[in-house]
């Protein structure tokens, strides 16, 4: 329910932006009401926009990103989060199920519209965010580590932060072209340092063809996701691609897309590889306290 309140709070907004008009949420949604029998025409094709717009924003969201599903997001964590153990103390410490839930549901609502998250680029490594999407896991790793060596710890506020550097992660690889350069390992920069956002003047698409890479392409790219309904990209770059409207593009949300498995793959490597970074580093490494507030023990 949640998602189906937050797809129409967007629609509203989207539908007064369509007809350019500034409205607040609330008059939009009060004129919605007055046209009804009065003039039913009108209403009828406002019905239908709206119907067309739910139905182009639910399957929008479903394809931008891996799927809050076992198959996209939601395993993806798990597979990353549940072999991970500590021994301390000579006692083999692991996520509890309730913190491997909590951790998951924060990967899911980054994917939320009615937060805005779902547009925000640097959050799923849409349009060449490399720089803003590498430093925001700079600061959740930072972030986490202080919730957890704090003299008050805070478990909860540091899984919250984890499921949502694990969804930026991870889109990495379902987002990127990292893939289609011929990695199989995964990129270590991510949470270590920071990647530079590429000139918007680098081709990475032919300029007939913004669903296909350049042959040859060498340099790291991601999928352009801007103006419903989101098949476009700026001249020479790539689009994401978005399920029945535009379905070629970059994107390897999901199983079908080429290069999907190898990209699901290596997000479970590096969704492991950035929790290992924090239980490795030092104060947090051998600290039995700060372990168990992560894992929620
Ligand atoms: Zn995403």
């Amino acid at each position: 329910m949640k998602r189906i309140r937050a797809v129409f709070v967007f629609l509203v907004v989207l539908v007064a932006g369509l007809r350019r008009k500034r409205v607040a949420v609330q008059k939009l949604m009060l004129r919605l009401k007055l046209n009804k029998g009065r003039h039913f025409i009108r209403g009828f094709t406002v019905i239908t926009a709206t119907l067309l717009l739910i139905g182009l924003l639910l399957t929008t969201e479903s394809v931008l990103a891996f799927k809050p599903n076992e198959k996209g997001h939601l395993g993806i964590t798990s597979d990353a989060v549940r072999p991970i153990e500590r021994v301390v103390g000579g006692v083999r410490l692991r996520f509890s199920p309730q913190a491997l839930e909590e951790i998951r549901k924060a990967n899911e609502s980054t994917d939320d519209l009615s937060s805005g998250d779902f547009f925000r680029s640097e959050k799923h490594f849409d349009n060449e965010e490399f720089f803003a999407g590498t430093t925001r896991l700079l600061e959740l790793k930072g972030y986490i580590i202080s919730q957890i060596t704090s003299f008050s710890p805070n478990g909860k506020n540091a899984r919250t932060a984890l499921g949502g550097a694990l969804h930026t992660i991870q889109d990495f690889y379902a987002h990127t072209n990292w893939v289609e350069l011929g990695h199989t390992s995964i990129d270590t920069q991510l949470g270590r340092t920071t990647i530079p956002k590429p000139p918007i003047t680098t081709p990475t698409s032919p300029a007939n063809d913004q669903s296909t890479l350049l042959p040859g392409l060498t340099v790291l790219t991601s999928g352009y996701f801007v103006t419903p309904p989101y098949c476009s990209a700026p001249p020479g770059k790539t689009r994401h691609g978005v399920s029945g409207l535009c379905t070629n593009g970059l994107n390897k949300d999901e199983p079908g897309r080429p290069g999907y498995p190898q990209a699901r793959g290596l997000a479970v490597i590096a969704s492991q590889d950035f929790i290992n970074q924090i239980l490795d580093t030092p104060g947090v490494a051998g600290n039995d306290r700060a372990i168990r507030t992560l894992m929620g023990i």
